[in-house]
């Protein structure tokens, strides 16, 4: 890979995470370039209605309403946005290269990974096959093609009573599967669903398969206490179990946890190659909120300018590869 002019610091992911890493690079006068994805620019906030937790928005915000200001106050400061994506990175050397799915190959001296987390999938058989013909994973996408239809959220978290919630606009009634008699979601979403007369809960119930030829029909659970299978007519079902790190661009590059996330160096956002940092739910197995990966992305500018700073102080950044590695191990306590 090969390009043309080597930025200070390229941001993969439009997220929290990168647009908040982003307004600091570009306070900081790096001149970002934010690889925001082709088709999902924003990341999972954009699958979102209302945000009632990110300080500063007492009555709330739409998920894409947030992005949207994120974006608006990275560009503010500078920021460069790319609606394309990071398909192949080179992480070797002292300048990193990130290979853009036009086939441009964008050059920088740092690199900050921010690529979030995919919805997890329950993997059975018919949820492939049935994928889009019944079976979601974003309800704010597909909620409106089940008007008057009866569903299903799989899932007992946060996720799944906002999905369970926001699709009673829609469906005429909503079964909430989850595997325990005791959901993992916070109070508040729980209460509203409990509260919601559309929606009724099947406990200690794990979907083992999803009915229908091109549509979905049914569900075939097991009961998770007694071992039993039972059949649930319905017209389509919302998979809400969580989320898992993207992380395809970064294996066998970058250490991961074993929780699959990438690893950093303590409370820095720093990986185990120099020169490559990363924020946001890529390297948080357990609080992933976008409130915490605004947080993360700040770390990562942060860490990303006393790098580019020290990198700056030992000379041309180029042609110093384990110049590069001495500093940021000298930099570990910054
Ligand atoms: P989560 O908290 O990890 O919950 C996943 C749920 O799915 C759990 O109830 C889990 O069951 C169940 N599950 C996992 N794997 C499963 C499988 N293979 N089959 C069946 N069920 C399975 O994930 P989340 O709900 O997506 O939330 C992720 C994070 O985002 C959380 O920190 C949450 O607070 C946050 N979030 C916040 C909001 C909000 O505040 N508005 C909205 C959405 C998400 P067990 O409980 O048995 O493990």
């Amino acid at each position: 890979m090969k390009g043309a002019l080597v930025r200070q610091v390229i941001i993969i992911g439009s997220g929290p995470a990168g647009y908040t890493a982003a307004i600091y690079a570009a306070r900081a006068n790096l001149d970002p370039l934010v690889v925001a994805s082709s088709v999902e620019a924003g990341g999972e906030l954009m699958n979102t209605t209302d945000v009632e937790n990110f300080p500063g928005f007492p009555e709330g915000i739409q998920g894409p309403d947030l992005m949207t200001k994120m974006q608006e106050q990275a560009e503010r400061f500078g920021a460069e946005v790319l609606y394309d994506d990071a398909v192949e990175l080179d992480l070797d050397g002292a300048v990193k290269r990130v290979k853009l799915g036009s086939g441009k190959v964008e050059e920088a001296d740092a690199l900050i990974f921010a690529t979030g987390s995919a919805p997890r999938k329950i993997g059975i058989a018919g949820e492939a096959r049935l994928s889009g013909r019944g079976v979601s994973y974003c309800a704010t996408c597909d909620g409106f093609f089940f008007r008057e239809r009866v569903i299903a959220v799989v899932g007992g978290g946060d996720s799944a009573m906002e999905e369970a919630t926001f699709l009673t606009k829609f469906a005429s009634k909503v079964y909430v599967i989850h595997r325990r008699d005791e959901l993992r979601a916070s109070k508040i979403m729980q209460e509203r669903a409990f509260k919601n007369e559309k929606i009724e809960f099947v406990w200690n119930s794990e979907v083992v398969d999803i009915l229908g030829d091109d549509a979905v029909t049914g569900l075939v659970l097991r009961n998770t206490v007694d071992g039993s299978t039972s059949e649930l007519a319905l017209d389509g079902v919302f998979v809400a179990i969580g989320n898992d790190p993207r992380v395809h661009l970064v294996h066998g590059k970058l250490d991961l946890t074993p929780e699959g996330t990438v690893w950093v160096d303590g409370r820095s956002s720093r990986t185990s190659v120099p020169g490559v940092f990363a924020a946001g739910d890529v390297i948080d197995p357990t609080y992933r909120q976008a409130v915490t990966a605004a947080g993360s992305g700040t770390v990562a500018a942060l860490d990303v300018e006393h790098y580019l700073a020290a990198l700056g102080e030992a000379g041309e950044p180029d042609v110093h590869g384990d110049q590069i590695e001495n500093l940021a191990g000298a930099d570990a306590t910054v």
